[in-house]
């Protein structure tokens, strides 16, 4: 078999895009690997499959016209840029560095899928999976704490029942989609101020599935999926943190081409906490103490959220003061232990005193040296103004 695209085809030089696609598509059956007995089947089929990607491509075989079949193989290798200089004696098989360059792309496994795409069996195309989907889900401080199964429901695209997601009855009639030879995809060849530089992207036509069908599926109008509103369950892990994201494998949108679907990527908010204020793995909690039991100390309970911690307040503790319980504060996520409860002691001024108690607290007064200018209370004053 000769190297040049043309004889490899068996089309004259001023063959038609139509003419070469047929004599492609009758090759390239010709010398399927999985079909063939020749030995040498998939070296020919690949030599096929690229022959008919330059001369089917208007811009690609223009190149190919003018720069000969040694010209442009080199130059598709190295760069069409550095190219236009010269060419080499480029000898051997023109596959033989094939996986590197732009254009070959993929294995072998590929160049079969892209040319008996949708034909069943083996034929498929490798499907794309489907999209991620994100969702927000809120929790409560103690479900962090504790770890949490979580329910919720999701409104996303599900599969379509009536024609198994693919879009079409199973009995439509199916044509190779002429927009990408059934390849699903489309090269393109620019020219930019850097060199040619080629593009390859989903046809749009078939949506890269490289065939086109007589009828669509009435109930989910060839989308191939319908939104339903889904109820799923995920594991909260002990020790999350507000913002973290988890992830539910094949749980996103279906995949439009029968392949996996994507994931669902789940957002996480914790809510605040009435009496605890998170930091990282630790807590912090305000504790309210009376002067006396600042002054002599005292053993009190501080709740956390594995019960009541008991706390000596020593004696003297200012105001403000803050003091570590090591180990009282959240799960560490995936690790070993918790963080710490840090508890800052507020001081409470009594806002209103009993007789016995402003005796007392004056006589303290009185016994520390102070003199102190009592205020008189609001109502105090508007009663002696009378
Ligand atoms: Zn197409
Ligand atoms: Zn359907």
């Amino acid at each position: 078999m000769s190297e040049d695209f043309y004889d490899v085809l068996g089309v004259s030089r001023d063959a038609s895009t139509e003419e070469i696609k047929q004599a492609y598509r009758k090759k390239a059956t010709e010398y399927h690997p999985d079909v063939s007995d020749d030995p040498d089947a998939e070296e020919k089929f690949k030599k096929i499959q690229k022959a008919k990607q330059v001369l089917t491509d208007e811009e690609k075989r223009e190149a190919y016209d003018r720069m000969g079949h040694e010209r442009y193989e080199q130059a598709e290798k190295h760069g069409f840029d550095a190219s236009e200089g010269g060419a080499g004696g480029m000898g051997g098989d023109p596959f033989g560095g094939m996986g590197g360059g732009g254009m070959g792309g993929g294995g072998l496994g590929d160049l079969f899928e892209q040319v008996f795409g949708g034909g069943g069996g083996r034929g498929r195309r490798r499907p794309r999976k489907g999209r991620d989907l994100r969702t927000e889900l809120e929790i409560d401080l103690e479900e962090a704490y504790d770890g949490a199964e979580k329910q919720f429901t999701l409104e996303r695209p599900e599969e379509c029942e009536v024609c198994n997601g693919e879009g079409h009855p199973p009995d439509a009639d199916a044509r190779t989609c002429p927009e990408c030879q059934g390849q699903g995809q489309v090269t393109q060849v620019q020219q930019t101020p850097l060199g040619r530089v080629q593009q390859t992207t989903t046809c749009r036509r078939c949506e890269g599935e490289g065939t086109l069908y007589s009828e669509t599926c009435g109930e989910c109008r060839g989308e191939g999926y319908v939104r339903n509103e889904a109820t799923l369950t995920v594991d909260v892990p002990a020790g999350i943190q507000d913002g973290q994201t988890l992830r539910m494998e094949r749980e996103g949108a279906p995949s439009p081409e029968g392949g996996p679907s994507g994931d669902l990527l789940i957002d996480v908010s914790i809510r605040e906490h009435d009496e605890f204020e998170r930091d990282g793995d630790d807590l912090r909690y305000r504790l309210p103490i009376s002067f006396p039991q600042a002054v002599f100390g005292d053993t009190v309970e501080v709740p956390t959220f594995d019960g009541a911690a008991e706390f000596d307040v020593p004696e003297g503790t200012q105001s403000g003061e803050t003091f570590r319980l090591e180990g009282k504060g959240m799960p560490r996520l995936r690790g070993r232990g918790h963080g710490d409860l840090y508890v800052q002691v507020q001081v409470v001024t009594p806002e209103s005193l009993n007789e016995e108690q402003r005796e007392a607290l004056e006589a303290f007064a009185e016994a520390g040296g102070d003199e102190i200018e009592v205020n008189e209370g609001f109502f105090e004053k508007i009663k002696r103004a009378f």
